[in-house]
């Protein structure tokens, strides 16, 4: 191995040789998987073990030259890849990948920066605080939380709610983070009954068990007088999960009205705002954005919404010191700043720094780009929705006041083989789901390629899937 970079020749065995033909083979496969867009089918062509039979599933016995390996890779997987980044794609709430912070992610890989300590890799982190001050800034919420960079919403629903569970204990002076949960006080946790499985699981993990539902209306937004009768006479630790952005109706939750009940009752509430919490960047959405900020903690993804690459969710709590002794470790070996360390906001110790493409993803936007983008999934949604109402045999379940857009046919059977047939010919892919006891077709508009002929494209597929099906 050459003793430094200068006497490396970058010929063909040398690392940089080695490094530079891998970067390029890979460049070239993302450029023509990023072009194949328009034309491609949206969902994936065969299963995993098709994937697998080409990539072959012998550990080779010598290894392969880097290029090699990437150009094998990508042959044999980029059939049985799904096209999430396409404008014609709105399964489950996806979002794509704006080009600076998919370039920026590439970087963060290139770079390999530990980004849980400030005084060892300063730069990412520099790079992070500065991304963290805007979304504070953008969601309108206070400039002296504490933000966190997670895997996802899952995991910032998670890191919230360990803070939670942790105050409202020290509320009633059970040292949580010292004591365990084991003798403490029961804390009681009410969710929405349409409340994302994530928060269940996130619940499930810290030990606080399946929470109480609350009865919502037919949008699924929580009623303020079920939360209040809820909350009458109860007197230990409660935390009160609030939804931004309903899975199927894209509804937000009354949260002036429910944090002023569950603060009464001494709750911590926290929102889940995976997708939804970005309806408040923008003016045209502050009606159902109203009273967000009332909360004590925001769970949010940047890999939906702001459409930075997987993955990336950030967490979000209002008492950045209750944050602090959740997840603050004291081991010798670290250097500890003197200010925060990014590893005092989440789980993890060790991580990339997946806050650097959410910093380059506001930047290529601007704050008006970001409120144009969140507009614009808006108004796609509605677009499709107008469109999917001229088609007789269809109806628009949801009000469409944020990116999800519902539709079922005349029975579920025919709603299903509306959907395969949406499949088969896959120039479009909303997803399959059950909402309020019947088949949906969901639409989850989070691409920022999504456009009018998009609009147009996804109508026609639907019209074609229907007219095949009567
Ligand atoms: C996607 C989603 C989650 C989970 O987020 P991940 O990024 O998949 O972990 C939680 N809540 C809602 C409302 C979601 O849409």
């Amino acid at each position: 191995m050459p003793a430094s970079e200068q006497d490396d020749d970058g010929g063909v065995e040398s690392p940089r040789g080695l490094t530079d033909d891998a970067l390029t083979v890979a460049v070239e496969h993302a450029r023509d998987w990023i072009a194949s867009y328009p034309d491609r089918r949206v969902p994936a062509e065969g299963g995993a073990d098709d994937a697998a039979d080409r990539l072959g599933r012998t550990l080779p016995e010598h290894g392969v030259p880097p290029a090699e390996v990437v150009e094998l890779l990508a042959e044999a997987v980029e059939p049985a890849l799904m096209a999430s980044g396409s404008g014609r794609f709105y399964g489950w709430v996806m979002g794509g990948t704006l080009p600076a912070a998919l370039a920026a992610d590439w970087l963060v890989s290139a770079w390999d920066q530990n980004a849980g300590m400030r005084d060892s890799t300063p730069g990412v982190v520099a790079v992070e605080e500065v991304a963290a001050t805007w979304l504070l800034d953008l969601f309108g919420l206070p400039p002296t939380a504490s933000v966190g960079f997670t895997t996802g919403a899952t995991m910032a629903n998670f890191s919230c709610l360990a803070a939670a569970r942790d105050a409202v204990l020290a509320n009633v002076g059970w040292d949580a983070p010292v004591k365990g949960l084991s003798g403490a006080p029961g804390i009681r946790v009410l969710v929405g009954a349409e409340s994302h499985g994530s928060v269940e699981l996130a619940l499930r993990y810290l030990g606080l068990g399946t929470p109480e539902q609350v009865d919502v209306d037919e949008q699924g937004r929580m009623f303020p007088t079920a939360l209040a009768s809820a909350l009458e006479a109860s007197d230990g630790p409660v935390i009160v999960c609030l939804q931004a952005g309903n899975l199927h109706s894209g509804a937000f939750d009354p949260f002036a009205q429910l944090t002023d009940i569950a603060h009464r009752a001494g709750a911590w509430v926290h929102v889940d705002g995976a997708f939804g919490l970005w309806a408040a960047v923008t003016p045209a959405l502050a009606s159902i954005a109203a009273g967000l900020d009332s909360a004590d903690s925001w769970a949010t993804d940047a890999h939906k919404t702001l459409n930075t690459p997987y993955d990336c969710g950030v967490a979000v709590v209002t008492d950045a010191a209750r944050m602090r002794s959740s997840f603050r470790l004291h081991a010798s070996y670290l250097l500890t700043a003197s200010t925060v360390d990014p590893y005092e906001a989440v789980p993890e110790l060790s991580r990339r720094a997946r806050g650097v493409p959410v910093w380059a993803a506001l930047t290529s936007l601007g704050r008006q780009g970001v409120v144009d983008l969140v507009d614009g999934l808006v108004a796609a949604a509605r677009g499709i929705a107008d469109g999917l109402e001229q088609i007789p045999g269809v109806r628009v379940l949801n009000d469409v006041v944020y990116t999800q857009v519902c539709v079922a046919c005349a029975s579920d059977e025919l709603t299903r083989a509306v959907y395969a047939a949406i499949l088969t010919e896959g120039q479009i892919m909303p997803s399959a789901s059950v909402w309020r006891g019947h088949a949906v077709i969901r639409f989850s508009v989070s691409s920022w390629r999504t456009g009018p002929d998009d609009v147009r494209a996804t109508v026609e597929a639907v019209t074609r899937a229907v007219a095949a099906n009567v």
